[in-house]
């Protein structure tokens, strides 16, 4: 469910139409619905009211402070994978007893930016970065409450760029090795065992793969509590999928049925990190065709934005819904749509029937709210999109498109590159 809907042909936002937002700011654009986002949290929220949770919104789908803010106050927590993903968590005011963090490559700098935060736990990937925090918190006299990101071996079944619960995946803590890892993270002076975590992957559409890692966590639960590890959290990731086509995710109360009824008696704080299902279908990237053109019979629309502002068609594959923001009642169309980026490798959508579009005309690519901002770059230098939050009749900007000054912020010609002398 969500607030992007059409009012006599024309696509609106919550109660504002879409063309009106890109008068006042312009393509290429993200946009996102306040509504839409808070609406996602609070069913995924009340999904677990029969249980003590926690949910931590996954700040690498949609880094955004405005964004980060929306759901630290709809009562969220934040998982973050970096200190830039901490300081934005901070300054969205999260609170940092809610914070937790994973990745698999923690400095010592951002491990002390962490500690000195005082998040709510790391989710420690490997020996050593267990051994290394261990060493940061004796530094800093203080002790760092961790749980280990348990590497279930369960397939996903998603993509593979996107599964990160195999065993041959570069995450977490292979699952047989554990339990000793537990037992000699116990015996470090420095280090509060509070739970167990994983993250299987992402796009998740199945229950399967959540209750497969789910039964392999309790049993290690139970093990843990035989050696006198006490577990407060059961951190189960993120991952549950969206709808982009024609997927047919669980809906969350599904999700959290399934999860609740084989876990309840665990007497554990569940803690979620969800991302793509809070925001993902929460925005779309408003786009301009520039061209229209054809090349050995196949259509080519050419528009305003490219894979450095939405990587994911390029990267994964993946499908974008495209709909023009005024239907015009035209024809239907096969065409690629694609950006002005120099690479091949620079497409929207492929061999995709879209209604007829002509230069000029402003088209939405759908469910571009997760991964989509988040992962954009300069290539091309190409300054990045703007970004607009939109409540009801209210739109605001919430990071200003970038200039050509943005650009070359930082950079500096050196003597050594002047002349050939
Ligand atoms: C990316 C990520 C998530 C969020 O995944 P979604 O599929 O967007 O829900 C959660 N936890 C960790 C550790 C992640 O890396």
């Amino acid at each position: 469910m969500n607030y992007f809907h059409y009012i006599e042909n024309e696509l609106w936002c919550e109660e504002v139409p879409v063309e009106r937002i890109v008068e006042a700011v312009g393509t290429p654009l993200y946009l996102y619905s306040y509504q839409t986002i808070t609406r996602h949290f609070q069913v995924f929220d009340a999904a677990f009211a029969g249980v003590p949770h926690l949910i931590c919104f996954s700040a690498k789908a949609n880094s955004n402070i405005a964004i980060l803010k929306t759901v630290v106050a709809a009562g969220g927590g934040v998982d973050i994978v970096s200190g830039g993903e901490l300081f934005r968590a901070l300054r969205a005011g999260a609170d940092p007893k809610k914070i937790v963090y994973a990745g698999v490559g923690k400095t010592e700098q951002e491990i002390t930016s962490a500690l000195d935060a005082g998040i709510l736990m790391f989710n420690i990937e490997s020996s050593q970065e267990l051994q290394v925090i261990n060493s940061v918190a004796g530094r800093l006299g203080t002790r760092a409450p961790i749980s280990l990101r348990i590497n279930p071996d369960v397939d996903p079944l998603t993509h593979p760029h996107i599964s990160t619960g195999l065993k041959q995946n570069k995450f977490g803590i292979n699952i047989e090795k554990s339990r000793d890892e537990y037992r000699r993270a116990k015996e470090l002076d420095h280090i509060d065992i509070v739970g167990v975590d994983c993250h299987i992957g992402s796009q998740i559409t199945e229950l399967g793969p959540f209750i497969d890692a789910l039964t392999r966590l309790k049993d290690l639960i139970a093990r843990l509590r035989e050696d006198g590890i006490e577990v407060r959290y059961l951190d189960l990731g993120g991952g549950l999928g969206i709808s982009y086509n024609e997927e047919t995710p669980p809906h969350p109360d599904e999700y959290a049925r399934a999860i609740i009824e084989r876990a309840k008696d665990l007497d554990c704080t569940f803690i979620f990190e969800p991302g793509r299902v809070i925001v993902g279908n929460a925005g779309v990237l408003v786009s301009r065709v520039l061209y229209v053109k054809t090349n050995a019979d196949k259509n080519f629309v050419i528009v305003d934005a490219g894979m450095n502002d939405l990587i994911r068609p390029s990267l994964y594959g993946s499908y974008h819904g495209i709909v023009p923001v005024r239907e015009k009642g035209k024809g239907i169309l096969t065409a690629d749509v694609v950006g002005p980026i120099c690479e091949s490798g620079d497409f929207l959508a492929k061999a995709r029937e879209i209604t007829e579009v002509g230069r000029g005309d402003l088209i939405a690519v759908k469910s571009a709210g997760a991964y989509g901002f988040s992962m954009s770059s300069n290539y091309n230098s190409r300054p990045r999109a703007a970004e607009v939050l939109v409540r009801k009749d209210r739109f605001e900007i919430i990071r200003e498109r970038e200039t050509y000054d943005d650009l070359v912020r930082g950079e500096r010609i050196t003597d050594f590159v002047e002349g050939l002398k």
